[in-house]
């Protein structure tokens, strides 16, 4: 075994081994509203996925952000509750760098007009790059972390496209045990990607971010969304969509004890 392996395995152990700082879950509340509504084992092996990630990340803060410990909890916690039932994940080891800045930040965008590209610079919250860093948006983070029940999480879109990016392109696909989960998968996706693009164009009312209607690897990153914060609407308006992604992700948000309690 290659030797940065070897020493990968080794430090990761050496993190799980240590206990959590007794200070964590209250301050990954504050700016995660999903997280009290997790079992105490789930809470409990988050804490150690995300003690992992957060030690193996480059931590970066741009146009004047500081990154402390506060940031880097309320990101790491997010981004590794979809990492909880998914075996043998590798806590997001492709993502090397998280770039944080304080607010939307500007990226150049090309608009076409005929046979002239205008490059404009348009405001983003949160940008996953293929092979490359994370960059989010503080002030995003926190209102998406903060509001668990409106579908939008912008940590959450940006993580779901790296675990879509696994198998080396971004086509609303991640990696899948069988092949019959395979073809289940296709045949959900491609009907409810379907079934958004036309109610968006039928101006209707969609439970989904219209957003996903962009493509299916967008169509991907919106479902999670809804999956992890509108679980139990998005059972009864679109069961089989809901089916998968608990197959998919090994979590039934639906039934999180902290939702017992409540209609959401
Ligand atoms: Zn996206």
């Amino acid at each position: 075994m290659p030797f940065l392996t070897l020493f990968r395995q080794w430090r990761r152990r050496r993190l799980l081994a240590r206990p959590i700082p007794a200070h964590w879950p209250e301050l990954i509340a504050r700016n995660f509203g999903l997280f009290n509504l997790l079992s105490e084992a789930d809470q409990t092996k988050l804490l150690k996925v995300m003690r992992v990630f957060a030690a193996e990340r480059h931590w970066e803060g741009c146009a004047g952000m500081e990154v402390g410990e506060e940031v880097r909890l309320a990101i790491a916690s997010q981004a590794c509750l979809l990492l909880l039932g998914i075996p043998d994940h590798d806590y997001f080891s492709q993502v090397r760098s998280i770039l944080v800045y304080p607010q939307a930040y500007l990226l150049p965008q090309h608009r076409h007009e005929g046979a002239v590209v205008h490059e404009e610079p348009v405001p983003a919250a949160g940008t996953a790059v293929f092979n490359g860093p994370v960059l989010l948006s503080w002030e995003d983070v926190v209102r998406g972390g903060r509001n668990a029940r409106d579908g939008r999480n912008v940590v959450l879109h940006e993580f779901a496209h790296f675990l879509d990016m696994e198998e080396g392109l971004v086509n609303g696909t991640p990696p899948l045990g069988s092949r019959k989960e395979l073809e289940m998968w296709q045949s959900v996706m491609t009907e409810e990607y379907h079934r958004l693009r036309q109610a968006s164009e039928a101006g209707l009312a969609t439970l989904l971010n219209r957003y996903g209607k962009m493509d299916p690897g967008e169509f991907f990153a919106v479902a999670t969304e809804c999956f992890f914060e509108q679980p139990g609407r998005m059972q009864r308006s679109h069961p089989r969509l809901y089916e998968v992604l608990k197959g998919y992700f090994g979590q039934d948000p639906a039934g999180w004890p902290g939702r017992q309690t409540s209609s959401w």
